[in-house]
């Protein structure tokens, strides 16, 4: 399908940019789908940020994607911020028109791809290990479905201010935080969701697992690691040697774009079409 005068614009905004699999998802959704839309990369320094909102405005693009390490500093940057995003502290996905909206998709994509692999949070105790920017919209998906949260971090203030922030949020949800050290503990509780949302076990650091090798990964859980690349982490590996599910993180990259390109298109996301285009980069 060529791209004619009439294009649609969309694109991914990052410093670096160059790693992202975003311009390869959604050009492929939208070549599948025969959509005349383009999505392209832009490598933009966070000093102009706000050059690049008012220049992506004024160019007509409909929409784009804001990526480390620019997720927070864009919601200043917008005439309106979604609940969710403002919740999290994090927005991902931008709308433009008479009014510029910026939405978090992340929460709402690892829900999606939780319902994928037949995962159903809701009342179930799930650990999350991590407090960054990713646990937080974590916390927020699995909260909003009810579930009952434990969340373990290597610094205890980060997790504790996450948990000020969204506690208040969720009443049906049971959320605490607890040392790292509480992990055996919880581990031997029969958890029925584990998820790994630091950043150990990502490239260069592949040797790296947020599990300690002396606890036992329960057998009846499903551990999810929100790590991409690679997709087989040395967690998942070790779940998996020890009979967990393994879920990796592509399902939640996959379903926040899937979500994005919905909100800019109105079309349904070619989720099978956007995973095999990641899957081809990594
Ligand atoms: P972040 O805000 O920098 O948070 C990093 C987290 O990792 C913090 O909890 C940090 O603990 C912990 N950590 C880092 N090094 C550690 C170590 N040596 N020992 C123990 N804990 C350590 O990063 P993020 O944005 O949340 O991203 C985290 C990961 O999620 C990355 O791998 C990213 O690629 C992935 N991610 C995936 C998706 C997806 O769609 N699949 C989406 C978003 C993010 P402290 O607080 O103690 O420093």
């Amino acid at each position: 399908m060529p791209i004619t005068g009439r294009a649609r614009l969309a694109g991914v905004v990052g410093w670096p940019v160059a790693h992202s699999l975003s311009p390869a998802m959604h050009n492929a959704a939208f070549q599948a789908l025969g959509l005349d839309w383009v999505y392209a990369p832009f490598a933009v320094p966070p000093e102009r940020l706000a050059d690049a909102v008012r220049g992506l405005a004024a160019l007509g693009f409909v929409g784009a994607n804001f990526t480390i390490p620019h997720k927070q500093t864009v919601m200043d940057l917008v005439d309106e911020v979604s609940p969710a995003a403002r919740a999290i502290g994090a927005a991902n996905t931008l709308v433009f028109g008479d009014r510029t909206t910026a939405d978090n998709t992340d929460w709402s994509g690892f829900l999606r791809s939780l319902r994928d692999v037949g995962c159903d949070p809701a009342g179930q105790r799930c650990l999350v290990l991590g407090a960054g920017g990713a646990a937080r919209a974590v916390v927020y998906a699995l909260a909003s479905v009810g579930a009952d949260i434990v969340v373990l971090n290597r610094s205890v203030e980060r997790s504790a201010a996450l948990l000020a922030d969204l506690d208040q949020l969720f009443p049906a949800a049971r959320l605490q935080s607890l040392p790292l050290v509480a992990l055996a503990d919880e581990a031997a509780a029969h958890p029925y969701l584990v998820v790994n949302t630091t950043s150990l076990g990502m490239v260069p650091r592949v040797e790296t697992s947020p599990w300690p090798s002396d606890v036992p990964i329960p057998a009846d859980t499903t551990v999810y690691d929100l790590v991409y690349n690679p997709l087989a982490t040395r967690f998942l590996r070790e779940a998996k040697a020890s009979g967990a599910r393994a879920v990796d993180g592509l399902g939640m990259l996959v379903h926040q774009g899937a979500i994005a390109f919905e909100t800019w298109t109105g079309v349904a996301a070619p989720t099978d079409v956007m995973y095999k285009a990641c899957l081809a980069y990594l």
